[in-house]
């Protein structure tokens, strides 16, 4: 579904991507690992052309997302991108923002939309808040929202970048249920993440990452137990 080929990104003289190769097979899920400043959330927004790709290639569903002729606004609604920080509209309720885009975007009729978002928003255990605004939720609770509103442009890929950092502790499990439901369900993912009990229970395959490269790929399995890449032991006896 996606491949990147001799990807390098550059911010002026700093060389933050070098050389990164990596697929993604359909209904796989990835989970990228590594230290902060790494590359890790470069790498997830030129998946989405967030950041303009210095050199290489990312092929996304057989098209060159380095095309100029490339069309962001479709590519970016097959890619569903979910943050840290939930960047909800704030002056919408729950509801609208779910309806949105689909409304505006793909022009789908409001009694539609709105139909799809209540189904979301059930499968994200937040019916009842649908006509809450964000801030009268909780930080796990806008989190979910967050994900049911990307989920509800209907894309092909999900693409997470640490949706749990900014929560508090005991919100981090209801993200990270909605996230495995979601994998367990057939979704494609690439997941930026520290939560490593979530890295092997539902990663397919571990990228680990440093400075700008990726220093191994692996299963969960092989990765946790067995890491090779001196670095990898080192980030692993850190935060295990
Ligand atoms: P990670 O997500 O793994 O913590 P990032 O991809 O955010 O790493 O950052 C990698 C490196 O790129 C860091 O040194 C960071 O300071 C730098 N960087 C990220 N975004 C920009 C930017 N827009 N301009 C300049 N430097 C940036
Ligand atoms: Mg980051």
């Amino acid at each position: 579904m996606i491949s990147v080929q001799s990807l390098y990104k550059s911010f002026n003289q700093l060389e933050v991507l070098k050389d990164i190769n990596l697929d993604v097979a359909s209904g796989e899920v990835v989970v990228i690992i590594g230290p902060s400043g790494s590359g890790k959330s470069t790498l997830l927004r030129c998946m989405n052309l967030l950041e303009t790709p210095t050199k290489g290639d990312i092929i996304f569903e057989g098209t060159s997302l380095v095309n100029k002729k490339v069309n962001i606004d479709k590519l970016r609604e097959k890619m569903g991108m979910v943050f840290q920080h939930f960047n909800l509209f704030p002056h919408k309720s729950i509801l609208n923002n779910l309806t949105l885009s689909p409304i505006k975007v793909k022009k789908i009729p409001k009694p539609e939309a709105e139909q799809v978002a209540r189904n979301l928003l059930e499968k994200v255990g937040l019916a009842e808040k649908a006509d809450n605004f964000p801030s009268q939720l909780s930080g796990g609770q806008k989190q979910r929202v967050a994900i049911a509103r990307a989920l509800a442009m209907q894309p092909d890929v999900m693409l997470f970048d640490e949706p749990t950092s900014a929560l508090d502790p005991e919100m981090v499990k209801e993200v990270l249920q909605v996230m495995k439901d979601l994998a367990f369900e057939g979704m494609t993912m690439v997941v930026v993440t520290h939560e490593m009990g979530f890295a092997r229970e539902v990663g397919d395959r571990i990228v680990f990452m440093d400075e700008g490269q990726i220093l191994e790929v692996a299963t969960p399995q092989q990765f946790f137990q067995n890491p090779q890449h001196p670095r990898a032991q080192e980030f692993l006896s850190k935060v295990l």
